[in-house]
């Protein structure tokens, strides 16, 4: 069989611990005996993070600016059993963060749906895709305890001199005071990476706020919204046949439980936070979740929602089986081939994504899976496969398939 043709490179960056092994096995036995696959590679493992002062992180983020197109594997964020463990130079940040913040990019989260890996949620069919907005609120939040009686205002000073005052609450006892803010920047961005994810997966978009009850800073949130749609996006929307849809966050959670999903729900950065959270469990297990970053500008980098499974790779370390879920990491992959072939007009690439997706859910779908999905599936009498045997179940299906 001849291998199938690229024409640009992927940026590849790899990873840490058992995801790194987990992406070795991948590209061996899934991808390079059926691809003449071209990466730029750039090895984000701590240790050479560590070596370079963290540059391989950020040039990693500059060629996905230059290519378009990123696959990611899991990544230690440094802490401090991290920097004994490594003798890190430095408790380098976490790369997820550096390269979120150089693309200003939304971060989409969805769960791989397959037969005998049930929703607890009886209704949902298709993946329900979280949009989290990276920046503010609560997460760039000054808080203060107030110990007695006493006034908290809210006050803007311009650089023109010019000052705004609010009156937070005249305490007359102790309680407590937080100030928040976000950017129009931040919000803007975040608002194109929802709408140019929802055209490039042609999923209608919902987002939903309390704008009732914040009527300055969550309608503020309402209204960039709705004024990029009106003035960048409605006609393309409509080309496409997929919807723009606002409403109230309690209303939006209402909906969700009756949906039966195919959408992408944007959420502020803590309506986000918890919202993926339930969602990931509701449809099985956060081993099935992937993550794509998605640019105002459209670049994409494609990655697993987990990391880098470090209590297995103890374990393998030991020299003992392990039984780690690639699924996520191989969908990475899959995620970032067929955007790389759209791009570059390349059928032959696209398709081989798609075959090697199908090949992953029939291999499980036929009773063939790992630890932590036998835990929890409704198919009888499942197959435990180790985490090296998953992966050549699924190269068996996936030769019969090209
Ligand atoms: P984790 O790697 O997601 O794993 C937590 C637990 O979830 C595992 O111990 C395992 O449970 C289960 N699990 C996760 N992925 C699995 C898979 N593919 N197959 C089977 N089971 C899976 O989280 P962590 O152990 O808290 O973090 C380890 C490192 O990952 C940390 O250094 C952290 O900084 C990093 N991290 C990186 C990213 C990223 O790069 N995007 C994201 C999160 C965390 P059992 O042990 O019960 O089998
Ligand atoms: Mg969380």
């Amino acid at each position: 069989m001849e291998k199938i043709q690229m024409t640009t490179p992927l940026v590849e960056m790899d990873g840490d611990e058992m995801t790194r092994i987990l992406w070795k096995m991948i590209k061996d036995e899934l991808l390079l005996p059926f691809i003449d696959l071209k990466t730029e590679y750039y090895d984000l493992g701590l240790k050479h993070r560590d070596e370079t002062g963290d540059q391989v992180t950020v040039d990693s983020a500059k060629a996905t600016m230059k290519y378009g197109v990123a696959v990611k594997c899991a990544t230690i964020t440094p802490n401090a059993a991290r920097m004994t463990e490594y003798n890190l130079k430095e408790m380098w940040k976490s790369p997820n963060g550096t390269i979120r913040a150089m693309l200003d990019g939304t971060v989409f989260r969805a769960p791989i749906v397959v037969k005998g890996i049930e929703p607890c949620v009886r209704n949902w069919k298709k993946p329900i895709t979280i949009a989290r907005h990276a920046y503010g609120d609560v997460y760039k939040n000054t808080e203060m305890v107030i110990p007695g009686p006493g006034k908290v205002e809210l006050v803007y000073t311009g650089e023109d001199g010019t000052t705004m005052r609010e009156l937070v609450h005249n305490f007359t006892g102790a309680g407590v005071a937080q100030g928040m803010h976000n950017l129009d920047a931040s919000i803007e961005s975040f608002a194109r990476s929802c709408f140019e994810y929802a055209l490039s997966t042609k999923q209608d978009l919902w987002f939903a706020t309390k704008d009732t009850i914040s009527k300055k800073y969550d309608h503020r949130f309402k209204d960039i919204f709705a004024e990029i749609f009106e003035a960048e996006y409605k006609e393309k929307f409509e080309t496409a046949g997929i919807t723009y849809f606002y409403t109230l966050i309690d209303d939006a959670v209402a909906r969700i439980m009756k949906a039966e999903g195919g959408f992408i729900w944007a959420c502020k950065n803590y309506d986000g936070d918890v919202m993926s959270d339930m969602v990931s469990s509701a449809f099985g297990s956060l081993a099935m979740m992937t993550s794509v970053l998605v640019s105002p500008h459209g670049y994409y980098e494609y990655e697993a929602a987990h990391g880098t499974v470090q209590r297995h790779y103890y374990k393998h370390l030991k020299g003992e089986e392990t039984s780690t879920n690639s699924v996520a990491t191989i969908f990475a992959w899959t995620g970032a081939l067929r955007k790389r072939g759209e791009m570059d007009g390349n059928a032959a690439l696209c398709q081989f994504a798609d075959s090697l997706e199908s090949a992953t859910l029939s291999t499980i779908e036929s009773g063939k899976m790992t630890k932590d999905l036998a835990l929890i599936t409704t198919l009888p009498n499942p197959t435990v496969l180790n985490s090296r045997d998953f992966i050549l179940a699924i190269r068996t299906e996936l030769e019969k398939m090209m």
